[in-house]
Formats: structure tokens, sequence, C-alpha cells
């Protein structure tokens, strides 16, 4: 999912969400939403499809405020539905407050079970997330006020959660103590403060990057600016960033980690060649995913690079929509090859990742079909292994094809002459931040927090 927020003074946000929501639409693309307030009332509008076909200018028109928080969502757990379309919206405790939620509890049964809720009355995690919020407010009363609420849940939580929360006149962020997904901060010129799932959110909203928000940090902007809290004990602290947000999952141009990742991308690739080399005539990335570290591998190995298949620019990330036989039908219609580029020649065929396999084999086939003589696939990143809790749908272990295959026979499967993936120390030597904290759960097994494997399979995919 990605998420937004923003607050100016006086001056009108909803035209800015929308562009914020637009640079995030990468993140999610089964619903949009945003919460926008004037100081006196929080108007919430949302609904299935893109940001462009949730919105429009009469919409907004209508959105009048200072302060907004904005979503994309791309379901991991609860169904894809207008009811889990996000902001969250809670009347309690006098007030109101919308959240918006990025990534994915890992301790939904026992949160719902230790507020005494029956099972099945409990919609996503971001729905639980905010009814434990209303109820603590509720206790309150009148006095019930949004941070202190936060301050008693957030300990509570488990697992991966970027927010953006507001009230009638507050923007709130908060980051896990893991800090799984990404949150920065940025500042408008003319007064006014901006959250963010990525930088590049920010620079469309006309705002600098100040900083990103620290795991385990909650940032509350009110009418003088942020003022940071940390509602966790600093034993609590430790920083796990996805490192498929590297690999493949924020954008290009954003930053992580102070780096720009199109240019870890690009080192992912030149690793790449020198531990994977192959004889070929080309290298060519799938696209869009695949293409910077295929530009890696061509100088890295003194291979020409080369355009071999277009994709249709009107059709999404196949793999963020919900469901296997939708996915598998996407390929077709988003890849397609130059037969005059290919016909004949040797192959590397650089992509970020194989996940389930059921894309790589297409495109393979796609590939031999247009001609190609030999298919040598390289990945830049290792084998994906172990289901991801932390809000990435890779699936159950049955489904990830590294779970059930070695190497060798993912190969096989995939049609390719050839298949090598790029080491671990390679990937976080890439990622030009080689110390920093990351989360490899996927890649290694080893997870952060407590996840209930095995359970995955009751969860919705
Ligand atoms: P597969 O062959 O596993 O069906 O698809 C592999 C392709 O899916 C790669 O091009 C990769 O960019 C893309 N991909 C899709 N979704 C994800 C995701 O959530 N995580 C990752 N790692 N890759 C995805
Ligand atoms: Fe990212 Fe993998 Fe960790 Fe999920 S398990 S947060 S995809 S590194
Ligand atoms: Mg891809």
């Amino acid at each position: 999912c990605g998420v937004f927020g923003v607050r100016a003074s006086g001056q009108p946000v909803s035209h800015l969400t929308y562009d914020g929501l637009y640079a995030l639409q990468h993140r999610g693309q089964e619903s949009a939403g945003m919460a926008v307030s004037d100081g006196q009332q929080l108007v919430v509008v949302k609904d299935m499809g893109l940001v462009t076909n949730v919105f429009n200018e009469y919409k907004l028109a209508g959105l009048q405020g200072h302060l907004a928080i904005g979503h994309t969502r791309y379901s991991t757990t609860g169904a894809s539905s207008w009811h889990n379309a996000q902001p969250v919206y809670r009347h309690a405790g006098g007030g109101s407050f919308a959240v918006g939620h990025n990534g994915n509890l890992t301790n939904t049964a026992q949160l719902a079970d230790d507020a005494g809720m029956l099972p099945g009355t409990v919609g996503s995690d971001s729905d639980l997330l905010a009814e434990l919020l209303a109820r603590q407010l509720e206790g309150r009363g009148e006095d019930g006020d949004l941070v202190q609420a936060l301050a008693e849940v957030l300990p509570t939580l488990e697992g991966a959660f970027s927010l953006v929360l507001c009230d009638r006149d507050r923007l709130i962020g908060v980051r896990d103590p893991h800090g799984f997904r990404p949150l920065s901060l940025g500042r408008l010129d003319d007064d006014g403060w901006v959250l963010a799932s990525e930088t590049p959110a920010l620079d469309i909203a006309g705002a600098t990057w100040v900083r990103d928000l620290e795991p385990g940090e909650m940032v509350v902007i009110g009418e003088d600016g942020p003022v940071s809290l940390r509602p966790w004990p600093a034993g609590a602290i430790e920083p796990r960033l996805c490192l498929f947000e590297f690999v493949y999952l924020a954008r290009p141009d954003s930053r992580l980690y102070g780096q720009e990742l199109h240019g870890a991308r690009v080192r992912m690739g030149e690793l790449l060649a020198r531990q994977a080399p192959a004889t070929a005539d080309l290298v060519m990335g799938v696209p869009d995913s695949g293409i910077p570290a295929a530009e890696g591998y061509s100088y890295g190995s003194g291979i020409p690079y080369a355009t071999g298949l277009v994709r249709n620019r009107y059709i999404g990330r196949t793999f963020i929509t919900p469901g296997q036989s939708e996915r598998a039908a996407g390929v077709r219609r988003k890849l397609n090859p130059l037969r005059g580029v290919i016909e004949g020649k040797r192959l590397v065929v650089v992509d970020d990742s194989i996940v389930r396999g059921t894309t790589t084999r297409a495109m393979v086939r796609m590939l031999r079909e247009a001609g190609a003589r030999e298919v040598h696939l390289r990945i830049s990143s290792p084998p994906y292994r172990w289901p991801c809790y932390y809000g990435l749908d890779t699936g159950t272990r049955s489904q990830l094809i590294a779970a059930n295959l070695s190497v060798s026979e993912i190969g096989e499967y995939v049609g390719a002459d050839s298949l090598a993936y790029l080491t671990l120390d390679g990937l976080k030597e890439a990622t030009g931040a080689p110390h920093a904290g990351f989360c490899d759960a996927c890649l290694t097994g080893t997870y952060p927090t407590p996840v209930p494997l095995g359970r995955k399979a009751e969860v919705a995919d």
C-alpha cells in the first residue's frame, strides 16, 4: 500500500493529496481514498480502482480542508472490497479520526481475542487497529485524545505498519519498531508538512524531503509543526527495512537509507554479472522491474544491452492484482517480444525476482517463440522461499516455486538454458547500505517478529 498525509496552514490540500497518491499508485492498485479535514469536519472519499478512477475535479472540489491523509491499497489480508478500502474512518469519544495503513499486522487474531471480539467480526487488520483506537477513545469519553489512544494501542501491535492518521486538526505518522515499510517526512515551502511512503510523492507534492521517520517513531504534526514521540521502549527498536523495497517494490526514483534505488538496482545487476557470467549476444531486462539490473549486468559483463520486450503502458503491475488466474493471463497482455531483436540470439534475460514462476515461464516461452536461440535467466535477488507476513502478498509456501524446487529444477520449469540468482551478501552490498538493518525473511526464513507460519493458508490470497 501507499500512504500519504499533509497538513498545511490555511491552504487547501485535496489536489496535493491526489498528486501524492498518484505518485504512490504502484504500491496498490485496488482502491484509493482520502480523508480531508477543514478543522470542523473530517470527510472520507474512497472507492475501488485507481486514483484516477476514484477522484475527479468534481470530487476534489468538494473536499475542502488544510489537512488530509490518503491511501492506495494492495490487499494482503482481507478481501479486495469497498469495505476494506482506506482510509478507515471512525467516530469515537466525541471526535473522529481516519487511518491509512501500509504493512500487515501479524497478531491480529490475538488482538481480536484480547479485545473480546468474536471471530468473524473483524475485517482487515487495519480495521481492527481502527477499532482498538476507537475503543480507547470511547473509554476516555469527551477527553479522548488520539495521541494517547495510540500510545496505548501501538505497543500491543506486532508486524509491519507505517501509518498515517488524522483527527480534525492533527496529522500523525507512525513507523513500527522494525520500520519494515518506509515513511518519509517532507516540508512544504509555505508552511506545511507532508508524510509519504516514498520520496517521489514528496517531490510531486512540491515538498522537500526532511528525513525518514525512524523505526518506532510517532510524529504528531499540529499548528506548531512536528513533535516526535517514542511509544515503544528502546529495547523494542530493531530496524528491519524490507529488502524487497530495494529489489522491486519501491519506485526507482525513491530514496531509502540515503540511496536512490535505481542506482542500487544497477549495482545488483553489475554484481550478478560478476557472480553469474554467461556467454551471450545480448542482455535484456524484463520490463519494468528487471530493466535497471539488466543495465547493470550489461555494464558488468560488457555484453551489449538491448530492448527485447515491449510492455503495454496501460497495464499496471501484474503481480499486484489478487488471484492466480488473473496473474497468468496478465503476462501476455503485458509483454510482447521484439522478434527483430531476439531472433537467432543468445540472450541474458534479467529480472528482479521469481516468486511463483508463472510470469517467468510464460515470458521465456514467448522469447523462444520469437526465435531466441538461448535464454540465460539471471535474477537480481536470492531465491524467494518464505512467505511474507509484512505486507507483500507472495502466497503460501506451496505457491512459492523456490520453496519447492531447487535452482536447477526452477530453471527447467521456466524453460531457461541456465538460471542463476544474486547472493544475499551481493544484494545487501548493492543496496549501498550493507550494514543497515534489513528484513530478509522471505529469503532466509528468519522472521524479525513471531509469525503465524502455517496459518497463511487461511489468509485470503
Ligand atoms: P513470477 O515468475 O514469479 O510469476 O513473477 C516474477 C515477476 O513478478 C518479476 O518480474 C517481479 O518483478 C514480479 N513481482 C511481482 N511481484 C512481486 C512481489 O510482490 N514481489 C516481488 N518480488 N516480485 C514481484
Ligand atoms: Fe520484505 Fe521479504 Fe521481509 Fe516481506 S519477508 S518484509 S518481502 S524482506
Ligand atoms: Mg517484474
